[in-house]
C-alpha cells in the first residue's frame, strides 16, 4: 500500500536531520515487497514567517490534516519572532496539536550503544513519556488574561476527557512493552503534584479511574519535583509516565541526558486520527548547516511513525520496516559508527548512508 507522508523540513538543522530520516525511511521501504513511501515535502517554519508573515500556507496544514501521516524536523531561530516576542515554532507545534488533535506526546527515552547517559555506569535506560499534549499549562497558549505591561496568567487547565484519554494511551502503550528494565514489571507511573494544586488532585483522581481498567498493569504516583530526582537516580524503575503538559515538556528533556542528549531523543505527537513525529530537540543553529547533527532522533521519530501507521492500518509490512530500521540504527551504532556529539567522526549524512546501508544489508540477509 501507498502512504503519503507530509514532510516538512523547517529550519536550522531541520532539513539535514529530515533528508537522512527520509534516506532510511526509503530504504527500508524498498527493502518490503508491497510498501511505498510518498514523502511530500511542504513549506512552513521560521524562515517562512520572516519571508511570508505565516507560519505555513495553508496548503501545508491541508496537506497535513490529508496525510497519512507527518515528519518534521525541527523549527525555529533565535532571531525571528513572533509580534509578541515568542518564537515561531512553539506557535506551529501548538497550533498543529490543536487542529489535528494531538493529545499524547509520546516521548521514549532509550539507551542505544555508543551512547552514554549522564551516569555513564547506568544501562538500564528503557521508559517512555507520555505528555498531555493540548491542555495543562498551555491550554491558554497565546491568549490568558494581561494587563499589558503590567500582569500576565496563563492558567493550568485539567479536564475529564483530556485526561482519561491520555491516561488511557499511556497504559495501552504499556501492554506493548516489555515492562521496567529493572524486573519487567508493567507500569504506567502518574507525575504530578497532586498535594499542592487541585487541578493536578483532579488529573490523580481521573488517572486512577482508567487504571482500575488495566488491571495487569501497576499504577502508581509521583511528585513532580522528587520524581526528577528519582528518574536521574533510579531510571530503571520507570515503564510508562503520563504526565500534565509542561512537567512533560521540561521532564522529557531532562531525561534526553539519561541517554546521551538531545540528539538521541525521538517524538510522536499522537491523536485518534493523526500524528505528528519529530525529534525532541529544536533547530540547534549553532551548528546548522554544516553537516554535523546527529539524525538518529528523526530516523527513530521516523521508526515510531512507521510503527503508529502499522497499528492504524493493520498492516505488517509497515511494521517490518519499522524493525528493520530499529535494527540497522542498533547495529551501526554497535559498529562505532557515530557523529561528534557522541564523539565519533561521522558527519550527519555520512551516518544516515550507513544506517540506510545496514537496512540493506539486514533486508538482503534475512531474504
Ligand atoms: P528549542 O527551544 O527549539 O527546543 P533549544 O534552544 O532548546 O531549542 P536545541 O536546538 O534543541 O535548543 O539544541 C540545544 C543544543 O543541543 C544545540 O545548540 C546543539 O548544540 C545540541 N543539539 C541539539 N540537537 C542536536 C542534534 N541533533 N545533533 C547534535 N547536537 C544537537
Amino acid at each position: 500500500m501507498k502512504y503519503e507522508i507530509a514532510t516538512l523540513r523547517g529550519d536550522g538543522i531541520g532539513p539535514e536531520i529530515v533528508d537522512e530520516g527520509v534516506k532510511v525511511l526509503r530504504a527500508a521501504a524498498a527493502a518490503v515487497p508491497g510498501l511505498d513511501l510518498e514523502f511530500n515535502q511542504l513549506a512552513g517554519g521560521a524562515n517562512h514567517y520572516a519571508e511570508h508573515g505565516e507560519l505555513a500556507p495553508e496548503s501545508t496544514w491541508k496537506t497535513m490534516e490529508s496525510a497519512h501521516a507527518i515528519l518534521l524536523g525541527s523549527m525555529g531561530h533565535p532571531d525571528i519572532r513572533m509580534p509578541d516576542g515568542t518564537e515561531a515554532q512553539g506557535h506551529f507545534i501548538v497550533n498543529a496539536r490543536k487542529k489535528l488533535g494531538l493529545y499524547a506526546g509520546v516521548r521514549p527515552i532509550k539507551l542505544y550503544p555508543g551512547a552514554r547517559g549522564v551516569d555513564p555506569e547506568q544501562t538500564q535506560v528503557d521508559l517512555v513519556l507520555v505528555r498531555e499534549s493540548t491542555e495543562g499549562l498551555f491550554a491558554s497558549f497565546g491568549g490568558g488574561a494581561e494587563i499589558p505591561g503590567e500582569v500576565y496568567a496563563d492558567t493550568m487547565i485539567v479536564t475529564r476527557k483530556g485526561t482519561e484519554r491520555v491516561a488511557r494511551h499511556a497504559f495501552d502503550l504499556a501492554r506493548t512493552r516489555p515492562g521496567r528494565p529493572l524486573d519487567g514489571e508493567r507500569r504506567v507511573t502518574c507525575v504530578d503534584k497532586a498535594n499542592i494544586f487541585r487541578s493536578l488532585a483532579f488529573f490523580r483522581e481521573v488517572y486512577d479511574g482508567v487504571a482500575a481498567e488495566y488491571p495487569d498493569i501497576t499504577a502508581d504516583h509521583a511528585l513532580v519535583d522528587s520524581f526528577a530526582m528519582l528518574l536521574v537516580q533510579h531510571p530503571e524503575r520507570y515503564d510508562v509516565l503520563v504526565t500534565e503538559n509542561m512537567f512533560g515538556d521540561i521532564l522529557s528533556d531532562l531525561a534526553a541526558a539519561l541517554v546521551g542528549g538531545l540528539g538521541l531523543a525521538p517524538s510522536g505527537d499522537i491523536g485518534d486520527d493523526h500524528a505528528m513525529f519529530q525529534p525532541a530537540h529544536g533547530s540547534a543553529p549553532d551548528i546548522a548547516g554544516r553537516d554535523l547533527a546527529n539524525p538518529v532522533a528523526t530516523i527513530v521519530s521516523g521508526r515510531m511513525m512507521l510503527d503508529w501507521l502499522a497499528r492504524r492500518h493493520r498492516d505488517d509490512s509497515l511494521h517490518a520496516a519499522a524493525d528493520l530500521v530499529e535494527r540497522a540504527v542498533v547495529r551501526t551504532m554497535e559498529s562505532g559508527a557515530l557523529t561528534a556529539d557522541l564523539g565519533g567522526d561521522l558527519s550527519c549524512s555520512r551516518f544516515g548512508d550507513e544506517v540506510a546501508a545496514t537496512v540493506r544489508r539486514l533486508a538482503a540477509a534475512a531474504g
